[in-house]
This record gives structure tokens, C-alpha cells and sequence, in this order.
């Protein structure tokens, strides 16, 4: 068992701003269902370059207006030290006590970086400008960074984060639960001592996880791979399979100490809800 048992254990859903009216409609409901559950926050994703702005700030404004708590993502890249200022006032105006800080990547076309590189900065900012009255939740890489140029190097980099003043980290998600331990380990080596939350992304959709693995640079292991393939369009064993792999992940992780789990919720209520119940959160 690793250190990172001692930590209270956390359980949290992310959602993703809805494109639509009948997205939004879909999210009312899968907040109120999800809500039942009662995690400790509820996170919204946010577009790099302010591309979901809008739509971030106001699923965190309704989330906050039921009586939940919200965590928006805020990534800082092509963003500037006014412009990330004025988002974190408008968020702190409406009640907000957490962020999920983040570096985000450049949309393609976009050139302008903005005034911050990396996300150690945006963690070193929002401390300097705001002192102890937000948690911050960093991003972390059990399979390492697509573009980290070393495992060595991007855990160095995982740590800057830390010492600049996060409160707690969320992962990349994975299937390989090693590649988890392995990197808790690794960050106690250097002194880290905040939880390292894995995300979970329940499967759902083969076609979509793989698209999304490729570009967040998460493996699914070939022998999920190819059970996935196996089931053609049958939606009903995908789920099903889905369900009972990513249900063994998370028993694994929370039997090996993991501080609590962060769930990719996709804005659906079933599969996480699914994964709830069966582990008797
Ligand atoms: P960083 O921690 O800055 O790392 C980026 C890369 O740079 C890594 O390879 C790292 O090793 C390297 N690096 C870091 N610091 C330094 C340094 N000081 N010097 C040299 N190299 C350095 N994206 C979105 O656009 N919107 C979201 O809402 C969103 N939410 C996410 C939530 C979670 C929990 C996770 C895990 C990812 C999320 N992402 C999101 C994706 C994320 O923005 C990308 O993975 C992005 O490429 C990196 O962001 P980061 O904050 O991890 O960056």
C-alpha cells in the first residue's frame, strides 16, 4: 500500500459544456441523477484558447445555482495574465471554490501562446492572485504526456506543479492500473504528498475511445482492444464488457490505496452510475 491511502477518498464526475438545446436538456438530467450519488464536485471542461468559455461558465453557474459544488477546467494557454485574472473574478463572483488548472492545447490555426507555457505557471498564478481561497486540481500522466519528452522529465514537470501549489491532481485516464501504481511511486520518490486522483473513463463507445485514446495518448490494452472489435455494433456486450473491465479497474485501484476516482462522465448518467453501484461508493 502507497501513501497515498492516508488521503480521505474522493469521489468526482466531469461533464463537458453541451453544444446544443438538447445537450443541455440531457446534462439537466444527468446532473440531477448523478447528483443523487453525491460527489464532491462536479467538474466542466473547458475549450483551450477560451473556445468553450461561455458555455463553461454557465454549466458551472447552474451546477453552483442547485446547490452543488462546480470545478471548472480553466486552461491557460493563449490565454493572458488580464484574461485568466478576470475569469478566475467571475468565477469566484458566483461562489466557485475550485479550479482544475490546466495548460490545454493550442487549437490548430491558433498561433498566439498568451502569456503562459506551461501549466506549473498557471498553478504559480492563480496562488499569487488569489492566495489560499481556491483548491486547485492539476492533471496528471500515469501513461505519460503525448508530448513529454521522457517519463523522467514528465514526471519532473508533474512535480513543478505541485510545488507551485497544487491541492490535489486528477489522471489522464487508463486501463493499465501498473501504469498508475508505478507513477504514484514514482512521485513519492520526489517527495510529492498530495492525492493523485486516477480518472475513469467508463467504455461506451468503441469508435469514440479510440479516437480520444489516440489523442490524449492513453492505451487501451490490445486484449480490450480486440474483445471491443469482437462486438461489432452490438451496443448491449460493448456496455456490458465495458462495465465489468472498468468496474475491476476501479476495485483495483481503490484496494491499492487510490485516494478516490474522478469519473469521465461523457454527460451520460448510466455508465457512471453503473460503476456507483457496483462499487458500492
Ligand atoms: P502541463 O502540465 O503544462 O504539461 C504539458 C506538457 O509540457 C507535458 O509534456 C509536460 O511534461 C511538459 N511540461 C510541463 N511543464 C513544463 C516545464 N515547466 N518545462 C518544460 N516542459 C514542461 N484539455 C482541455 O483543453 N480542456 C479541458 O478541460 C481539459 N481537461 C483535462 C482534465 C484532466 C484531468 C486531464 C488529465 C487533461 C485535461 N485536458 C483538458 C487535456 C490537457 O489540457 C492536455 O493534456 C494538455 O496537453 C496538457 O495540459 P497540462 O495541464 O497537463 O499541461
Amino acid at each position: 500500500m502507497n501513501t497515498q491511502s492516508k488521503f480521505p477518498k474522493q469521489f468526482s464526475c466531469e461533464f463537458f459544456p453541451p453544444k446544443s438545446e438538447k445537450g443541455a436538456d440531457k446534462l439537466h438530467n444527468t446532473l440531477e441523477a448523478l447528483a443523487k450519488l453525491e460527489p464532491a464536485y462536479f467538474s466542466v471542461t473547458f475549450g483551450a484558447g477560451g473556445s468553450t468559455q461561455e458555455g463553461t461558465f454557465d454549466t458551472v453557474k447552474e451546477i453552483q445555482e442547485k446547490g452543488y459544488e462546480a470545478a471548472p477546467h480553466l486552461s491557460c494557454i493563449g490565454g493572458t495574465r488580464d484574461s485568466i485574472r478576470a475569469l478566475l473574478d467571475k468565477y469566484m463572483s458566483i461562489g466557485v471554490k475550485r479550479i482544475v488548472a490546466l495548460r490545454g492545447d493550442l487549437p490548430s490555426g491558433m498561433r498566439d501562446r498568451g502569456d503562459f507555457r506551461y501549466a506549473n505557471e498557471l498553478v504559480e498564478f492563480i496562488r499569487a492572485e488569489t492566495g489560499d481561497q481556491l483548491k486547485l486540481e492539476v492533471a496528471a500522466y500515469p501513461e505519460i504526456h503525448p508530448q513529454a519528452p521522457n517519463a523522467k522529465k514528465d514526471v519532473r514537470n508533474f512535480v513543478r506543479k505541485v510545488k507551485a501549489g497544487a491541492n490535489a491532481a486528477i489522471t489522464q485516464y487508463f486501463y493499465n492500473v501498473d501504469a498508475y501504481f508505478y507513477f504514484v511511486d514514482e512521485c513519492e520518490k520526489q517527495d510529492v504528498d498530495i492525492p493523485i486522483i486516477p480518472g475513469i473513463m467508463p467504455i461506451i463507445n468503441y469508435s469514440q475511445l479510440t479516437r480520444f485514446s489516440d489523442m490524449c495518448g492513453a492505451e487501451i490494452p490490445r486484449w480490450i482492444r480486440k474483445r471491443l472489435e469482437s462486438f461489432g455494433d452490438d451496443k448491449a456486450s460493448i456496455l456490458a464488457f465495458g462495465e465489468e473491465v472498468v468496474t475491476d479497474l476501479c476495485r483495483k485501484l481503490l484496494d491499492g490505496g487510490a485516494p478516490g476516482l474522478h469519473f469521465y462522465t461523457m454527460n451520460q448518467t448510466a455508465p457512471t452510475e453503473k460503476l456507483w453501484r457496483n462499487l458500492d461508493l
